[in-house]
């Protein structure tokens, strides 16, 4: 099969009727696709009062998944990890560009990567509009460029620049799953297999663990909504610190969380030890949850909100004015006296 088959069979074929079954999701008033796969470029109309978001993520084999990740789950990652930047900043998933470069010649690989590309697309309705398709030479290696495009109404999007002292510091779901099901993934985390009582409960959570690392959670209604009434967002991918950091700096303030507050993964919690748990929930990423800064006032809007859409938040502390010297994010807890850390968080180079 060639290039252009293969575009055909696996990218255009399996989302013909995308444009029908879309119309289930909720839509935003007419922004429509003109023009999809084919030609030169894709057209989007974006109605008159909404803003275009865009963003882009490179995955690469050996990098960002395992060598021989089966391609379905390579393709879902990919589109979660990608979706997560729209939902950081409170906008509606629309279309999605894929760049694939790989030497995988069967059609196993392809089918199996088409089908999982498609659940992910079905999971936050976005549709595939364009890409390319290119052999990876000889490294071998599959990498996934992917582009996301989203809209929010104008001047409302969420922003790592707009916290305020005064404002309170909120996490979505729980945090550790990313950096346990990592650990978990490349086996630098021991599980204990001694034990035979165990051996189904170690089953449930490897099973776990994995869904949770392809398939993580992204809050995107959620986010949208949240729009209203935050100050400031950021999606967890680099690690809490970092993330939370990053908003910080952004907004020129400090942040004083307390770490006996940090919302554990449960299912984590009950097999590492807690200081493990608390560890990857700080400095692990991968979690793809959203850390929010939010006025005093909106903290029973924000109630409203978790019930709609069955996302719990947990305010985990405050913003508060940076004191000179100061590394942006002062940890307390009850234990221990406040101690500083620097930004951590994975860097490539
Ligand atoms: P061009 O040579 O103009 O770059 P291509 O031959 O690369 O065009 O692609 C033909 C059409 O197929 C284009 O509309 C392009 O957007 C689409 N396409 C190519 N690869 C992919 C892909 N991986 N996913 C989705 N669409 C793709
Ligand atoms: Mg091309």
């Amino acid at each position: 099969m060639n290039e252009f088959e293969k575009i055909h069979r696996y990218f255009v074929d399996p989302y013909s009727d995308n444009e029908r079954s879309s119309t289930n999701k909720p839509t935003l008033k007419n922004a429509s696709l003109v023009l999809g796969i084919g030609d030169d470029c894709a057209e989007v109309l974006v109605p008159d009062d909404m803003s275009l978001l865009v963003s882009i993520d490179t995955l690469v084999e050996g990098v960002h998944f395992i060598k021989g990740t089966p391609a379905n789950l390579m393709a879902e990652r990919a589109v979660a990890v990608s979706i997560s930047d729209l939902a950081a900043m409170g906008a509606k998933p629309k279309w999605l560009t894929l760049a694939l470069s790989t030497s995988h010649a069967s059609s196993t690989w392809w089918e199996s990567f088409s089908l999982g590309l498609k659940s992910a697309l079905n999971t936050y309705g976005v549709q595939l509009i364009g890409g390319d398709t290119t052999h990876s030479g000889e490294s071998g290696l599959t990498t996934l460029s992917l582009q996301v495009h989203g809209l929010a109404p104008q001047h409302t999007s969420l922003k790592r620049s707009g916290a305020k002292v005064g404002d309170l510091v909120f996490v979505s779901g729980s945090l550790g799953d990313g950096a346990a099901s990592l650990a978990y993934l490349n086996q630098a985390q021991p599980f204990d297999h001694t034990d035979k009582q165990k051996e189904q409960k170690e089953r449930e959570f490897s099973n776990y663990l994995t869904n949770r690392f392809y398939r993580p959670a992204i809050d995107i209604g959620f986010a949208y909504a949240l729009r209203e009434i935050a100050h400031s967002a950021i999606d967890i991918s680099d690690g809490l610190l970092a993330d939370l950091g990053h908003i910080c700096d952004q907004s020129q303030v400090c942040a004083e969380i307390n770490e006996d507050l940090l919302p554990l993964s449960k299912y984590v919690s009950e097999h590492v030890d807690k200081a493990q748990a608390k560890n990857w929930a700080l400095n692990g990423g991968d979690d793809y949850r959203l850390c929010f800064t939010l006025p005093q006032q909106q903290r029973s809007a924000l109630g409203v909100l978790e019930k709609k859409f069955g996302v719990a938040c947990t305010c985990i502390g405050n913003i508060i004015p940076c004191s000179q010297n100061e590394s942006p994010v002062v940890v307390s807890s009850k234990n221990k006296k406040p101690f500083l850390l620097p930004s951590a968080g994975y860097q490539h180079f």
